[in-house]
């Protein structure tokens, strides 16, 4: 059997339609049949297609995201050899690091999109379509879990980040590189990222788990975070380099992670949090100190959604902070 598509609309499906015989903005238009015609190469790919909900990637939810994943494992169970799943970009960082965190098989899960849609000189998705249905099929990439391939570079899940609004080399692992890259075809993986035990997860649970994210700026007084700490089941805070929030903070912080779980990362980009250099009032040392968790090396979104998956799980602040340990 071969690789299991499923399609979900985004860029790399969208075309134009006509206002008043000008070119207008596009939407989405294109089905799995459509994506996958006349891309050469494509037909050595056995695929076996499944049209799943054709809209932009802003609009998923982390339901859709799982009950995809309950799909891709059907199609794995019955003899699928990999999955390939077209989306959006927009999102498409936080649904791979969710499928990563579930997905239980040693058959690749491959996550593509498009920046530039099929309207334009020079579109991307092909190319990537082909790509990344080579990776799905082969065996170099298996027991390597959610897979993102655009631009012929293969990156993990879990270290992979969009970087460029526009630009088709948007994808980057600022901490790690790629870990492959699709050469004359082959699908070379050059190192290998750690894998963790697959999280069970409870999508039952999931519209009661609100985790808010809070990004801390300049002259931040908390009066936000206030209210948004307010309406959630769980926190993040986005801090300053190496997680540092203004002093002014702090009395805020304590209360909030007496009631819920606060996880501290970084606003950066790339690189992790610290937990042992500075000690200042709103420092990493200050913040670990009134109860918040370390988040690591994971990035405030990717941090997100691994604590939405955990207090949907039912995980006490013992196996979170364990969680985080373990995949910051
Ligand atoms: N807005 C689009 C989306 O994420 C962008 C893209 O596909 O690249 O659905």
């Amino acid at each position: 059997m071969g690789v299991a598509l499923f399609t979900l609309g985004g860029t790399i499906s969208m075309a134009g339609h006509a206002h008043g015989g000008e070119a207008g903005p596009v939407v989405t238009r294109l089905n799995g049949a459509d994506l996958t015609a006349a891309v050469p190469g494509l037909a050595e790919v056995p695929l076996d297609i499944h049209d799943v909900d054709a809209v932009p990637s802003a609009n998923l939810t982390f339901a859709q995201v799982l009950a995809l994943v309950e799909s891709a494992s059907q199609a794995v169970r019955a003899g699928a050899c990999g999955v390939l799943v077209t989306q959006g970009t927009d999102t498409l960082e936080e649904t791979a690091f969710l499928v990563d965190l579930v997905w239980p098989y040693a058959e690749p899960f491959v996550l593509t999109g498009a920046m530039r849609n099929p309207t334009l000189a020079g579109p991307d998705g092909p190319a990537n379509v082909l790509a990344a249905a080579r990776t799905a099929a082969a065996p170099a990439a298996r027991g390597l879990g959610a897979l993102v391939v655009l631009n012929d570079e293969i990156h993990a899940a879990r270290w992979v980040r969009k970087t460029h609004s526009t630009s088709t080399a948007t994808f980057a692992s600022p901490n790690t590189g790629p870990i492959g890259h699709v050469i004359e075809g082959d699908t070379r993986i050059l190192t290998t990222p750690v894998r963790h035990r697959a999280l069970d997860p409870r999508t039952e649970a999931l519209d009661d788990i609100r985790v808010a994210l809070h990004t801390v700026t300049l002259d931040d007084d908390a009066v936000t975070l206030t209210a948004v700490a307010e309406a959630s089941q769980g926190l993040i805070i986005a801090g300053f380099g190496v997680g540092h929030v203004p002093a002014a903070f702090v009395d805020l912080l304590d209360a909030v992670a007496e009631r819920m779980p606060v996880v501290l990362t970084s606003r950066i980009g790339s690189g992790s949090v610290l937990r042992h250099t500075y000690g200042a009032i709103g420092s990493e040392t200050d913040l670990q100190r009134r109860g918040l968790i370390n988040g690591g090396l994971l990035d405030p979104y990717k941090a997100r959604i691994l604590l939405r998956l955990l207090l949907a799980g039912g995980a006490d602040r013992e196996t979170i902070t364990a969680a985080f340990a373990e995949h910051g």
